[in-house]
């Protein structure tokens, strides 16, 4: 991938020039079955430029109460938009289509206009869960119903198309625009891609140099995004999600120790009676590096750089650090 990225050829993409990044724009457009995309540094920028498009100020955006959009995204739609969020409880990642319907305003002069609904596809706070097919198709429904924009958080759809057998297309055609992180478990360092219709994606390259993410020669970077689209990018997810199942396993026969049975690539476990940031440093010592979730859980995200002998060495380093608590 490094060497790729140093014989890239390059451009200024800010004037729409370099064929790495037109190149990997029209791979993904393919590949996600859009008429575009666009290549963006960022996950959270690709979703809060499809935000921008989307919504006027005082809108709003109904969306679970879970997802990194509302999350882990420091209130952007407030704080970039004037966009007001509507978190409703779900389940894995699925609200149930009767709380959907009952969040949306009548056409009333004293009420905010419902606009847009987002998905998250894998839903990461629950550990990577894959979204049903049936909801997907019942919430675009939903939306056409309502005459709502459906835009789906898809930083890991290749993660949920690997584990639903199917391609991304068919997972995207539901929502009328999708991101897709190329830098999780496709192994990219740095981007994502925001793909929809011609004419969202003119108005997404507009928003995208508002926010600062307009680059200059990023062929550099969409070289290796490219090598992370490749085309064994499914065997890569397989053989995440099959090593996931591993350590799930070996997790579980740790004392003490809940474990998530993992969709895809992430490994949510539940520990009680231990000080989670005092075991992630003892991981971290032990040279694995996993991410706390709340107070008594802890995230391993499963990725090209990790096989089977990093599992292992991550299940014992985690056996030793439980030891230590347990003290
Ligand atoms: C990581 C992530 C993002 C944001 O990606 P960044 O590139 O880190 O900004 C968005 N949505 C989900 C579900 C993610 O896991």
């Amino acid at each position: 991938m490094r060497d790729a990225m140093r014989d890239a050829r390059v451009g200024d993409d800010v004037f729409g020039d370099d064929p790495t990044v037109s190149e990997l724009e029209q791979r993904g457009a393919e590949l996600l079955g859009k008429d575009a995309a666009l290549f963006l540094p960022s996950g959270t920028m690709a979703n809060q430029v499809a935000v921008r498009v989307h919504t006027r100020p005082g809108d709003e955006v109904l969306l679970d109460e879970g997802c990194h959009v509302y999350r882990f995204e420091q209130g952007g739609l407030a704080a970039l938009h004037g966009v007001q969020a509507v978190p409703l409880p779900g389940e894995r990642g699925v609200v149930p289509l009767v709380r959907l319907k009952s969040a949306i305003r009548p056409d009333d002069a004293h009420m905010p206009r419902t606009r847009l609904v987002v998905l998250e596809n894998t839903h990461n706070l629950s550990g990577g869960s894959v979204l049903p097919r049936e909801h997907l198709a019942e919430v675009r429904a939903f939306a056409d119903a309502h005459g709502l924009v459906l835009h789906m958080d898809g930083a890991r759809l290749a993660n949920a198309a690997a584990a639903c057998k199917t391609d991304l297309a068919t997972l995207a055609a539901a929502a009328h625009t999708t991101t897709l992180c190329l830098s999780k478990g496709l192994g990219a360092p740095v981007g994502s891609l925001l793909a929809g219709p011609a004419d969202f994606v003119r108005s997404a390259r507009r928003a995208r140099k508002l926010l600062g993410g307009g680059m200059r020669q990023a062929g550099i970077l969409a070289a290796a995004g490219l090598l992370a689209l490749g085309s064994d990018w499914r065997e890569r997810m397989e053989r995440d999600h099959s090593l996931a199942c591993t350590l799930a396993a070996r997790c579980a026969q740790l004392q003490g120790v809940q474990v998530i049975a993992p969709d895809t690539n992430l490994v949510v476990i539940e520990v009680q009676g231990a000080l989670i940031p005092r075991v992630l440093e003892s991981l971290r010592a032990s040279g694995v590096l996993a991410v706390g979730f709340g107070s008594q859980r802890i995230r391993f995200a499963l990725h090209r750089d990790v096989d089977a002998t990093s599992v292992a060495a991550a299940e014992s380093a985690l056996a030793t650090a439980l030891a230590k608590e347990s003290h």
